[in-house]
C-alpha cells in the first residue's frame, strides 16, 4: 500500500503545483471513513482506494482525480455524503465521486454480459467526464488484481466475465492497452485457469530454449538498421497468454511458431524513420504476405499508430515486427493521456504533462457541441443514445429523446400497444417524459388499452411510430368493413335478395380480390359501388343499371380527413368532404352519398344533384350535424345575388357582410348588364343561421335586388 507521503510525492513529481494539503486531507478522510472495514484479502479496506489513486498517478492525472480516487467508495460504503465531500473538497471532486458511485450502482443491476456492447455504451454515456471512466478502470484493475481473495466461485467468475466483456474493451477503446492487457490477463486466469497455465508453461519452455535466439534476432535487426543509418531501439516482447490463446482460437493453430508468441518492436525517432526502417527490413528479409498493415496512414479509431509487418527474419525465423516512433509508442500504451501530452506539445520533463487533462476538460467545457468535443478526444460517448433498464435489469438502448412509449415498444409490441402508464425510477410519470441514462422504467399495461394516435406526436423510435400507424390503419379498415357490409346489405335488399358471403365469394375473381373482407372494405371506401357487386352476382339486373354505375375497378388511394367529425352517422376515419354544388352548412338537413373512390360526399337534402342518385339508394347515408358543432369552425356558404350596377353598391355589399361577421372568400360575376350584376359569392360562416342572417341583411340593403342561397 502506498503511504501518504509516497502518494503526495508521486503527484508532486509530475505536478509541482498540486494541492498537497487537499491530497493529505483526502488520504486521512478515506482512512477514517472506511475505518475498520476489511477487504476479502483481510487488508484494511482503505488500502483499496489508495491503490486506485496510485494506479492513476501513472497516468499523471490531476489532483481532483487523485482525490476522487481516494474517496471513490466513501459515498456507497460509508456514511459520507456528497454534500460533505463537496464542502471539504469542492464541487469538482464531489461530481467525480458521484459519477463513479453511479457507475458502481449500475453494475449491481444485473447480468450484463448478454448485452455487453450496450453496457459498454452505457458506461461511456454515464462517464460524462472522462476522468470518471479513468477512475472506474483503475478501480476495476485493482479489484481484478485482488480477485483471488473473493471466496465465491460464482462471484469471481461474474466479475471476471464482466471485466473481459465490458472493461477491457473500454480500456482498448480509449487506447489504454497496458490496462487492457492486464485486465484481460487477470480475467483469463480466472475464467480459464488450466488453459492459461499450459500456455504459460509452454512459454517458459520456449523462453529457456530461445533466449539466445531472441537476443541474436534483436542484435541482427539493430545492426542492419544502424548500417542503413536508422537509429532504432529494438525490443523483443512476449505476447500475453490471453492474446496467444485468442489467436490460437481465431486462427485455429497451435503456437509452435516463434511468430505466434514473440513480437519485436522497433522504436525510432519519427514518422520518416518508421518508413525508412520498414524499407530496410523489407529489402533485407522476405516479407510474409498478408501481414503488412500501415496504421500510420490509417490510425485505428482509438488513435493507435504503428507499422506492422511479418518477415522471414534472421536465421529464417518467421517474426512479427511493429515499427513506431516513441510518441506513437506512448500513445499506444497510455492512451488518451499520452495523446493529449503530445498534442499540446508538453514534454515529460517540464512538469506540465498532466495538463492534457486540464485541456481535455477545457475542450469539453468550451466545445461548441458534444460532437466537437468527441472529435477532440476520439471518444465515442454515445451522446445520441440513452440506456434504460427494465425492472428485471435488462438494458434497453433508445435514441435520445425517447419516452416510455418508445421503451414499451422496444420491450415488446404488445407491451407498447397496451401501455397506460409508466414508473420511472419508481415514480409514476407521464408517458411523454424523456428518458435519461440509467433510468429504470416499469411500464403499466392494461388489456383494455389500445395505441393512442396522439402518441405519434412524441415517440421517436421507428418501431413505435410504425405500430401506432398500423393500428390506426387497421382501425380504419375495420370501419370501412362495417360500412361496406351495411351498404352491401342494403344493395342486396334493394333487389330483393339476401346478402350471403358465399354469393360474394363467387364473384371475387371479377373484382380481382382475394377475400370477401377485402371486397367489402373497397365497397365501404366507395371504390367499388355496392350495386356492382350485386349485379355481378345477378347479371340479369344489369339492364336496369344506370350508366354511371358501370363497374369501376380503378382505385384511388384516399386520405381520410384529419379533424374530428362534425357530423353524426359517419364513421370516424372515413374519407368525407362537402359537395361543391350545395355547400352544406351546420343546421342544414344533409345526406351522405358514397362516391366511387372518394368516400362520402355531404349534400344538403334539397340539392338538385341528388336526383342522379335516386336509383341507387344503397349509396345514401343517413347523417346529421352534431348538435353542438364547434363554434369556431368556419364553413363556406354560397349565395347568388343580383346587384344594381351603380357606384358604391359593391362597397355596401361587402360592408353589410363584414358587419355581420362573414368573410368573403370568393366572388364571381356570372352575368353583367347595363343595370345589374349577377354574381356568385362564397362566404365563410359558422352555420346556416349565420348565413340566413347575412342573407336577411343583404335583402334589406337598397342596392341589392335579390339574394338566394345557391342550390347548384
Ligand atoms: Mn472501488
Amino acid at each position: 500500500m502506498m503511504r501518504q507521503f509516497e502518494l503526495v510525492e508521486q503527484v508532486k513529481s509530475y505536478d509541482p503545483t498540486a494541492d498537497e494539503d487537499a491530497l493529505n486531507r483526502a488520504y486521512v478522510y478515506t482512512m477514517k471513513q472506511h475505518g475498520a472495514q476489511r477487504r476479502a484479502s483481510g487488508d484494511p479496506y482503505f488500502s483499496h482506494p489508495i491503490e486506485v489513486a496510485g494506479i492513476l498517478t501513472r497516468y499523471k492525472l490531476d489532483t481532483a482525480s487523485i482525490i476522487s480516487a481516494l474517496l471513490h467508495d466513501t459515498i456507497e460504503d460509508t456514511d459520507a455524503t456528497q454534500a460533505e465531500i463537496e464542502k471539504m473538497f469542492g464541487p469538482d471532486v464531489a461530481r467525480l465521486v458521484d459519477g463513479v458511485t453511479k457507475l458502481s450502482r449500475i453494475e449491481l443491476q444485473s447480468d450484463r454480459s448478454k448485452q455487453a456492447e450496450n453496457f459498454r455504451k452505457l458506461v461511456l454515456a454515464m462517464s460524462e467526464d472522462i476522468r470518471v471512466l479513468l477512475i472506474k478502470l483503475a478501480d476495476r484493475l485493482h479489484n481484478m488484481r485482488t480477485l483471488k481473495y473473493i471466496a465465491s466461485d460464482e462471484k469471481r467468475r461474474r466479475i471476471a466475465l464482466e471485466t473481459m466483456e465490458i472493461y477491457a474493451p473500454l480500456a482498448e477503446r480509449i487506447g489504454m492497452s497496458e490496462i487492457k492487457n492486464e485486465l484481460e490477463d487477470l480475467a483469463f486466469a480466472e475464467l480459464h485457469p488450466e488453459v492459461r497455465d499450459s500456455i504459460v508453461a509452454r512459454l517458459n519452455f520456449l523462453r529457456e530454449q530461445g533466449t539466445h535466439l531472441i537476443e541474436r534476432i534483436i542484435g541482427e535487426l539493430e545492426r542492419r538498421l544502424k548500417e542503413s543509418g536508422v537509429e532504432a531501439e529494438v525490443t523483443g516482447r512476449e505476447k500475453m497468454p490471453y492474446s496467444i490463446w485468442r489467436k490460437m482460437q481465431t486462427k485455429n493453430v497451435a503456437f509452435e511458431q516463434l511468430s505466434d508468441i514473440m513480437a519485436f518492436r522497433v522504436i525510432v525517432k519519427d514518422v520518416n524513420d518508421c518508413y525508412h526502417a520498414l524499407g530496410v527490413i523489407h529489402s533485407r528479409y522476405p516479407m510474409v504476405p498478408g501481414r503488412f498493415k500501415d496504421y500510420i496512414s490509417t490510425p485505428k479509431p482509438n488513435g493507435y499508430r504503428s507499422l506492422h509487418t511479418g518477415v522471414l527474419g534472421p536465421e529464417s525465423h518467421r517474426i512479427e515486427i511493429q515499427i513506431r516512433s516513441q510518441e506513437m509508442h506512448d500513445v499506444a500504451e497510455l492512451g488518451v493521456a499520452a495523446h493529449w501530452t503530445y498534442k499540446t506539445g508538453h514534454h515529460p520533463a517540464d512538469g506540465t504533462q498532466y495538463r492534457w487533462l486540464r485541456e481535455l476538460l477545457d475542450a469539453m467545457e468550451h466545445a461548441a457541441s458534444p460532437e466537437e468535443f468527441l472529435e477532440h478526444t476520439k471518444l465515442e460517448m454515445f451522446q445520441d443514445q440513452v440506456f434504460c433498464f427494465t425492472p428485471k435489469g435488462d438494458l434497453i438502448a433508445l435514441p435520445r429523446g425517447a419516452c416510455p412509449v418508445d421503451f414499451a415498444y422496444a420491450v415488446h409490441s404488445k407491451v407498447g400497444d397496451t401501455c397506460v402508464g409508466a414508473k420511472i425510477n419508481g415514480r409514476i410519470m407521464p408517458l411523454r417524459t424523456p428518458l435519461n441514462n440509467g433510468d429504470q422504467v416499469e411500464i403499466v399495461t392494461s388489456k383494455a388499452q389500445s395505441p393512442n394516435p396522439t402518441w405519434e406526436r412524441f415517440v421517436v423510435t421507428a418501431k413505435a411510430r410504425a405500430r401506432i400507424r398500423r393500428f390506426v390503419r387497421t382501425q380504419q379498415r375495420n370501419q370501412y368493413l362495417d360500412l361496406g357490409r351495411a351498404m352491401l346489405g342494403r344493395a342486396f335488399k334493394q333487389e330483393g335478395y339476401e346478402m350471403t358471403e358465399k354469393a360474394i365469394e363467387g364473384v371475387l375473381k371479377i373484382f380481382k380480390e382475394d377475400s370477401v373482407e377485402d371486397l367489402t372494405v373497397l365497397v365501404g371506401q366507395g371504390t367499388i359501388p355496392a350495386r356492382d357487386v350485386v349485379v355481378a352476382i345477378y347479371p340479369e339486373l344489369k339492364t336496369t343499371a344506370k350508366p354511371d354505375n358501370v363497374v369501376s375497378l380503378r382505385r384511388r388511394t384516399q386520405k381520410s380527413r384529419g379533424p374530428a367529425m362534425p357530423i353524426r352517422g359517419l364513421i370516424p376515419g372515413m374519407a368525407m368532404h362537402f359537395a361543391a354544388c350545395c355547400h352544406p352548412l351546420p343546421g342544414d338537413r344533409i345526406v351522405g352519398i358514397v362516391t366511387t373512390g372518394k368516400g362520402v360526399t355531404i349534400h344538403t337534402i334539397d340539392c338538385e344533384m341528388l336526383e342522379q342518385y335516386a336509383e341507387t339508394p344503397e349509396r345514401w347515408l343517413d347523417i346529421a350535424w352534431n348538435e353542438d358543432p364547434k363554434q369556431d369552425e368556419a364553413h363556406v356558404g354560397r349565395i347568388n345575388l343580383v346587384v344594381q350596377n351603380e357606384p358604391g353598391s359593391l362597397g355596401s355589399l361587402s360592408t353589410v357582410i363584414a358587419k355581420n361577421l362573414g368573410n368573403i372568400t370568393n366572388l364571381k360575376i356570372t352575368n353583367r348588364s347595363a343595370d345589374f350584376f349577377e354574381m356568385l359569392l362564397d362566404i365563410e360562416v359558422r352555420d346556416v343561421k349565420h348565413l340566413t342572417n347575412i342573407i336577411a341583411a343583404l335583402r334589406a340593403t337598397p342596392a341589392i335586388n335579390s339574394v338566394e342561397r345557391a342550390r347548384k
